[in-house]
């Protein structure tokens, strides 16, 4: 029988830098990434019905309907017999509904891990309402690391703004929604015993090293 990787699911606020440490421990342990932001836009663009569908709410700023996340992530998870070598998903689930069905999805192959990456809000709001941004090339920089001279652009020389979205205001009604739609998520892996928390506020190499040392003292790769 060939080892298996671990099967993960990675929870954390917008700013947790969850997306930088899933890519990470997905190629750490030779397992697919699935990222629910990038499946939707790979959909899309291959013209699949349910990722143009996804992508026409996530362009309004709404929520993705659970059965059209769902459609996506179930075949995801058939390619190559994700759902059994391993995976780390990302983004998903986002409510309680979305858990219970990739425990059906899963049948026979459980989640090892739902990992929450433990971000104190002061430092997601400092890290978000700090970016700034090249209003040309897209540049990013930070007001702890600002352009050269006089927020122009280090590369192109363009204005570096501030986008609309990334206002301590707009950030702050990002984190309530997500405290409020995650809860449940959290509940529900807490009851299963497989939730574990990581703190996420530590320098990036940091939090990857915990989160290598607590999915290789959870996962038992022997298991089915
Ligand atoms: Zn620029």
């Amino acid at each position: 029988m060939s080892r298996r990787g671990p099967r993960l699911v990675l929870l954390g606020k917008q700013g947790a830098g969850k997306g930088t440490q899933a890519t990470r421990l997905a190629e750490h342990y030779e397992v697919a990434h699935l990222s629910t932001g990038d499946l939707f836009r790979d959909a899309a663009n291959r013209g699949h019905e349910l990722g143009i569908e996804a992508k026409s709410f996530m362009d309004r700023g709404e929520l993705v309907p659970d059965e059209t996340v769902l459609g996506l992530v179930e075949e995801q998870l058939a390619v190559g017999d994700r759902a059994r070598h391993g995976f780390v998903l990302d983004g998903f689930p986002r409510t309680r509904r979305q858990a219970e069905e990739l425990r059906q999805i899963l049948d026979g192959h459980p989640l090892d891990l739902a990992i929450d990456l433990d971000v104190p809000t002061e430092i997601v709001l400092h890290r978000i309402a700090g970016r700034r941004v090249c209003s040309q090339c897209g540049a990013l920089y930070h007001v702890d690391h600002p352009p050269k001279q006089n927020w122009t652009c280090d590369v192109c020389g363009a204005k570096v703004v501030q986008r609309d979205d990334d206002t301590e205001e707009s950030v702050m009604r990002r984190l309530e929604l997500y405290e409020i739609e995650t809860l449940p998520v959290i509940q529900f892996y807490r009851r299963a015993a497989t939730l574990v928390h990581v703190d996420g506020g530590l320098e990036s190499d940091e939090v990857f090293k915990s989160l290598v040392e607590t999915v290789t003292s959870k996962f038992d790769p022997a298991k089915p």
